[in-house]
Formats: C-alpha cells, structure tokens, sequence
C-alpha cells in the first residue's frame, strides 16, 4: 500500500538544514575528503560527490545531501522484501530515498536509484515522523528498501535506534556493499538484513553493477549473520545469459550454504526485460526451476522461486 499523502504528513522544519555531516570520511589534503561509508572509498574533491550522487564535499567536511528524505514510503507486506523466515504476515513501514551506490543495469528502481537528491519533490521525514507512521499505519516493523539504504545511512541509524525503543524489527534490503565500520554501527538496531547477491565473478559483478570488488558484499553478509546474529534472506535475480549459468548460480548456492548455512532461504527471482537489458527475454521458467534444484544441491533447505505467480516454490 503506498501512502499518498505522506508529504502532507511529513513537515519541512522551518530553517532546518536539507543536509548532515557524514559520520563516516577522512579529511585530506586540499579540502579533499574520502567517504568510508562504503567500499567505494569515494575520495571527493570539493563541491563534488561520489559515486552515489549524494554525499557531497562542502567546504572541506563531507555531508549527506538526502537526510530525512524519502522518495517513496508505503506499508509492505514483510513478504514482499522479500522475507519469508521474518515475522511473517506482519506490515512493514518501508522508505527509501535517491541514489545508489551500485549501477545495475537490470534495476527495478531506477527512476529514485539513479537520481540525485531530488529535494524539490521530497518533504523532510524526521526520524520521530517516521515512527510515528510506522505505528499510525500499525505496521510490527520497518524497513529501509527501494533504493541501497546505506547510502541515507545517518538517517537509518537515527530511525533505528528510536525503531528499537518504540518496539519496532528493523529491516535492511541491500545490495551489501557497505564498509564493516558502518555496519558495525547500525548492527545492534537492526534485525534483519536481506541482502542482493547477483553473481559470483568479478566479470559478472562489474558488468552488472559497476563494482569490481563483490568480496565485501560477501563478507558484510557473514558479518551480519555471525557477528550481529541478524537474521539473513539472499536474493539472485537470475538474468538470461547474465548470471542464468550454474558457474555464478553453483557459486552463490554454496557459498550460502558453506558461509551462511544451510537453513538461510534463497529467493531466486525471474527477471522481465528492463532499462539497459529490454532486449533479454524473461528468464525461462525452466531455468529457474534448474536454480532452485541447484540451491538443494549445495544443501540448502529453503529456495524461493520469486516472480512466477502461482510457482509451487513461490511462498514459505
Ligand atoms: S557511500 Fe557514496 S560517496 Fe561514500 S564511498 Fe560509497 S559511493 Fe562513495
């Protein structure tokens, strides 16, 4: 359920500042700054941004241009994230903002992924706002999802911590490139981290999303898992000739199951044409069907089949 008159819940707070200083960059040379905020490692000369379009070099200091700036906010089923092992059949008041740090070129969101903080089209969300909508719509949680949620990561951290108090799950739907100084921060207020894995070559994940390293993404999952003791749902949308072969499929499946265990679900999901791949057909419903008996092969017991209404494989 989308919630349509969210910005007239929302109020601008008059004289309040549209930006927040970063919590997480190094001061260099020539009022350079490097973001540590995610393995980008952005360095920033000034009065530019990096790599996600919205942390910016003013002045010497580096500041999140999208604090308390949604894009978009609804009630979710917690299903739809997807989780399928997460407080089932509860709401979830989910936000997400602009901008990203990965580029995929089969993203579903691009029109808020690859923006830049459009400030002009979003009214200010506080942290305490945005809690109290959660419990105005009688949603159990909340979730930051639409867009990478490390990139407004101040404001996650502050909605987290008031999410916790007020007796909220918290939720993170990312791509999983996030530094470990960032995640450990965020790790005691967050519940749930449902995390993107798109392939398992470097080739794969440069072409797909622009990241050359996807080792962090790994990392940062087990992280969550065995440090933070989160509770983890994997996602592959598995794209014809991109990352449909059993090198990447065989390649996530055991991961998962060597790294993360065998009890975590894996939702394999079809892709429809979209953006920069309107020329692939949908993935062939038989190739999901192979996906999945790869996922058993490796020894996982949970494997979703996502995007076919009616699959025998398509719900918990
Ligand atoms: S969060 Fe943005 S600015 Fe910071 S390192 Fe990542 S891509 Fe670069």
């Amino acid at each position: 359920m989308l919630i349509p008159d969210f910005n007239t819940k929302a109020r601008r707070h008059e004289g309040e500042e549209n930006i927040k200083e970063a919590l997480f960059y190094k001061q260099l040379e020539g009022d350079k700054v490097q973001c540590t905020l995610c393995p980008w490692n952005c360095h920033i000369a000034p009065d530019k941004v990096g790599f996600c379009g919205v942390r910016k070099n003013i002045g010497g200091k580096l500041y999140s241009l999208i604090y308390g700036h949604p894009s978009s906010v609804a009630v979710d089923p917690i299903e739809k994230k997807p989780l399928f092992h997460f407080h089932p059949g509860t709401k979830v008041f989910s936000m997400g903002t602009w901008g990203c740090n990965m580029r995929c070129g089969h993203c579903q969101n691009w029109q808020i992924s690859r923006a830049t903080a459009d400030l002009a089209n979003s009214d200010y969300v506080s942290p305490e706002q945005a809690i109290g909508m959660a419990k105005e719509y009688d949603c159990q949680g909340i979730a930051w999802t639409y867009n990478e949620p490390t990139i407004w990561f101040e404001y996650t951290l502050d909605c987290a911590k008031l999410a916790k108090q007020a007796g909220l799950y918290t939720v993170y739907v990312t791509n999983g490139y996030i530094s470990f100084e960032a995640l450990d921060t965020i790790a005691p207020f967050l519940d749930a981290y449902r995390v993107d894995v798109k392939g398992f070559t470097e080739e794969l994940y440069l072409k797909l999303t622009k990241v050359r390293d996807f080792k962090p993404v790994l990392a940062a999952a087990e992280r969550a898992l065995k440090k933070w003791k989160m509770h983890v749902e994997v996602v592959t949308n598995i794209i014809p000739t991109l990352n449909d072969d059993d090198v990447q499929l065989s390649g996530i499946a055991k991961w998962i199951a060597e790294k993360l265990g065998q009890d975590i679900p894996w939702h394999v999901t079809r892709f429809f044409p979209h953006l920069e791949y309107k020329h692939l057909p949908p993935t062939d419903i038989e190739v999901m069907e192979h996906a999945k008996q790869i996922g058993h092969a490796a020894g996982l017991k949970y494997v979703y089949v996502g995007n076919v209404p009616g699959h025998p494989a398509s719900h918990a």
